[in-house]
């Protein structure tokens, strides 16, 4: 697990979506914490600019 936890549920920051934490989730980190994503898509949108997406 990317950030170490059992499995459990994400909020893709970028659509909102819930997200299952698994060995193969799509996920980026960002200043020491994980976000996961339902897809490579919103993976792409949140590295151009992750503060976008951070409140
Ligand atoms: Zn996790
Ligand atoms: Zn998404």
């Amino acid at each position: 697990m990317p950030c170490g936890k059992e499995t459990h549920e994400h909020i893709d920051p970028v659509c909102k979506m819930k997200v299952e934490h698994t060995d193969d989730a799509v996920h980026s980190e960002y200043e020491g914490e994980v976000y996961l994503f339902c897809c490579q898509t919103c993976k792409d949108e949140f590295d151009k600019d992750p503060t976008k997406y951070l409140e």
